[in-house]
Order: C-alpha cells, then structure tokens, then sequence
C-alpha cells in the first residue's frame, strides 16, 4: 500500500512538475511577448489609465532618496509614499550637445523636455530639439485630447521642469518679456515668436497651476499683441484666470476649467524650503550632529506641496480623466547650495505629497502614480564625522545616529553641480510595472502617452 501509494506519489511528482513548468513558460512568454511588443508604451490589453499623476524631486537620485530616510525614518523605516510603491525601474538622464553628441550631465530644462515631449535636446532647451524646432508636450496633448491638466510646483511656475509642459523657447532664462527680447529674440512676441515662458503658459491654459513666480507676472507686460502695455497678472486677469496668492484662498477655490482656470502664485519667485540646517562646510562633517529645524522664514500662509497636491487633485478630478506633473523643486536647489537639511525637507515633502496621491489613487482604480527624478545632484553618505576634500555637514538622524553628508561636485566657491547618474522611477497603477527596467528618460513621454491614449500626436 505505502509503496504503491509512494510510487504514484513519485510518477506524479514530475507530471505535476512538468504542468508548473509548462504554465510558467506560458506566462512568462505571454509576459514576454507583451514587454516586447509595447516596451514602454503599455499594454494594450491592459486597462488605459484615466489618471496620470507625475512627480518629479528634482536633482533627487539613490543618494538623496537615501538620505532623506535614514534621517527622518530611520535604516528600518521607509518614506510612506516613494518606497511603498511597487515597481521599480532606472532611467538615464543624459541630454545631448547641439550637434547631437551626448552630454552625460544634464540640466533640468533638457531632462523635463524629455520625458514632456519624448525628444532629447540640450541644455537650457524647453520643449523644444536641438534645432530649436518645438515638440508638442504631454500637457498640451492631452488638452488637446479634452483631458483636465494641471502643473504644481515649489519653485517659481516659469521655472524650467514647470515650463517644459507648457512652452517651448530656445533657453530657460527667457521667462518673462524683457529677458525673451534679449535672450530668446526669435521667440518674443513683437518678433513675431510664441512669446516669453510667462505668455505661453498664460495661453496654453492648464485648469491648474499651482506655485511661486508672482514677481515677474507683477513686474512685466507684454511688448505688443492684445495684452501690450498691461502687467502679465493683468493679461491672466483679462484672460480669465482665477489668481490666488495664499494658501486660505486656494481652500477657498471651488472650481478651476477652462473657462475659469487656476493660477496659484504663493511666492514672489521660489517657495521658501520646509526645513533649514547647517550650511555644509570644508570642516563642517567634524562638527557635533545636529537636527534640522522648520524654516522659519516660510510664512505659514504658504501651502505645502502635499496641500496644493491635494487641491490639484480634487479640482482636477472627474469623467474627462487628468494629467497632473507635480514637482518638489527645492531637492536640487538646495544641493546646489550644499544644504543637506533643505534637501533633505525637500524630499520629505515631495513624500508627503506622493502619499496624498497614492490616497486618491486607492479610490479610484483608474490612476497611474509615477515618481521619478530628472537628474542626479551632488550629495553623497560619507563616513560619519569625516571631512571631504568637499564640504561636509553631519546630521543627526532620528535613530539618534550622526549621518554625514558631503557635496563634492563644483570647485570652491561655485554652486554644486548635477552629476551625470541614472535616476530611479517607481510607480503603481494601471501599467506602472512597465517601468521596471532600465529605460531612457524620453521613454517616460511614450509611457504616458500610452496610458492616457495620447499617441495621435496631430
Ligand atoms: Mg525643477
Ligand atoms: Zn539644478
């Protein structure tokens, strides 16, 4: 009997062994197929994302993800909203010199370009390719496709990750009207160009955009056209916009569409960071360690970016379906000022936003929630207590352990500079998982694009 029963048990083993395999073999080649036929342009057999919701640290690579935890959660712990979320990819990040050779380390005018318009270009381009000539973005495309958008970030609005969505001029400096007429001749609007990054953004409409850059809305009017001889905060006014400067009377916005779309300005150029520290020093890393303090030079009528993050969403939200870029600006900004406890802030809260996010997602089965960077920057974990040959400031974690922090990347005196690293991308979904692979930044306009069904490029 146990040895009939035994035998059986053995004759079967491998027949049940060989239906596993063969299943398997099945699915993985199903999978494989899939992968190739669609790379990262999605599945067509998977259900079309209504939602897209874009996040961008920028200059946050491994390093200051990695920092960012270890101070304010601990080796054990986890940022609730990056590192929750399922999938897992890299992309490269590298922009190109004008005759079309690669450029290893990029600027965050190129990198937004990239992934807004699927084209590689050089630095300091927006929306534009190394012959200048403009590339439809994703924000306008899915305008034009009757989709609601918005565009929230923590630096100024004309800042070059925000503009990459909605303008297309041959350097990043040409924000306003008096710096296109000097700098981006071809483009001013007396020239007969689209006009300054202000102008075009004005024009291009999203339902809402959140963030600082009042200063030059205030200072400068346009040159000629129908707006000539009024300030650019008039031209939104005539032009319909809803203009709200704090965070009370952002609660306060009920509705935001094309009719009537939002213009949030809440600072005269960047939004002063959360958190501020020890300025990193050539001896700073010896120093005792400290924790970081709220920066108390950010009014608290000033929202953060989980609360504009929040509101972008229930504005934007409906049948018609979104696309929404949100950018936590200051991640780089302080690393170039080699601010370990601002970038650290910085980081925390674009997770608190991403939690937000992930909340809205959860309700709501239909949106893709991506996070990713657009270039590295230059902190790196060093030996606790030890100096650079760059500078260094220690940081006490809340683990109540030193952690060093040293920015090496520039000769003394000159801001840190970006460095030329692969950056994470994470996200969940419908389609999320096709980012888990090594891909190049543009591949994340086709991701996109895929998911939101924007491919007729018109
Ligand atoms: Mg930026
Ligand atoms: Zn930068």
């Amino acid at each position: 009997m146990s040895s009939t029963h035994s035998r059986r048990a053995t004759s079967r083993r491998p027949r049940r062994a060989i239906v596993v395999a063969v299943v398997l073999l099945v699915v993985i080649a199903s999978a494989a197929v899939a992968v190739a036929a669609t790379g990262l342009g999605g599945d067509d057999e998977d259900p079309a994302a209504r939602n897209v919701i874009l996040f961008i640290g920028d200059g946050m690579g491994d390093s200051e993800i990695t920092s960012a935890r270890n101070y304010e959660y601990g080796t054990g712990g986890r940022l609730p909203g990056i590192d929750a979320l399922p999938h897992n990819g890299r992309f490269t990040t590298h922009s190109l010199s004008r005759d079309g050779s690669p450029d290893y380390v990029s600027d965050s005018a190129a990198t937004a370009t990239a992934w807004a318009t699927g084209t590689k270009t050089y630095d300091g381009a927006i929306g534009v390719d190394i012959d200048d000539e403009p590339w439809p973005t994703l924000l306008e495309l899915a305008k034009k496709k009757g989709l609601r958008t918005g565009n929230v970030t923590t630096s100024a609005i004309q800042d070059a990750t925000p503009a990459a969505q909605v303008a297309h001029v041959p350097a990043r400096s040409c924000q306003g009207p008096e710096e296109t007429a000097e700098t981006c001749p071809d483009s001013a609007l007396e020239n007969g160009g689209s006009g300054s990054i202000t102008e075009q953004l004005l024009r291009t409409r999203p339902d809402v955009t959140l963030g600082g850059g009042l200063e030059i809305l205030e200072e400068e009017e346009a040159e000629s056209g129908e707006y000539a001889g009024v300030t650019l905060l008039e031209q939104a006014e005539r032009r319909g916009y809803q203009l709200v400067e704090d965070a009370h009377s952002l609660a306060a916005v009920e509705s935001a569409d094309q009719k009537s779309p939002l213009l949030g300005l809440f600072a005269d150029q960047h939004l002063p960071v959360s958190w501020v520290g020890p300025k990193a020093t050539r001896t700073g890393g010896e120093e005792p360690a400290v924790r970081c303090e709220p920066n108390d030079n950010r009014p608290s009528s000033q929202p953060s970016l989980a609360q504009m993050t929040e509101k972008a969403l229930s504005l934007l939200d409906g049948e018609k379906g979104f696309f929404l870029q949100v950018e936590s600006a200051s991640i780089d900004k302080s690393g170039h000022d080699a601010n370990a406890c601002g970038q650290i802030g910085e980081v925390v809260a674009l997770d608190e936003a991403v939690q937000a996010a992930r909340a809205f997602a959860e309700k709501d089965e239909r949106t893709t929630v991506l996070v990713t960077s657009d270039h590295g920057q230059a902190s790196q974990i060093v030996q606790a207590g030890s100096n650079t040959r760059g500078l260094t400031a220690t940081l006490l974690t809340n683990e109540g352990a030193p952690m060093t922090v040293s920015y090496g990347s520039a000769p003394k005196g000159v801001a840190q500079a970006h460095t030329g690293v692969q950056v994470p991308i994470a996200g969940e979904g419908p389609n999320a998982a096709a980012v888990a692979d090594l891909n190049e930044q543009t591949d994340l306009f086709d991701l996109i694009a895929s998911l939101l069904s924007l491919q007729d490029r018109g």
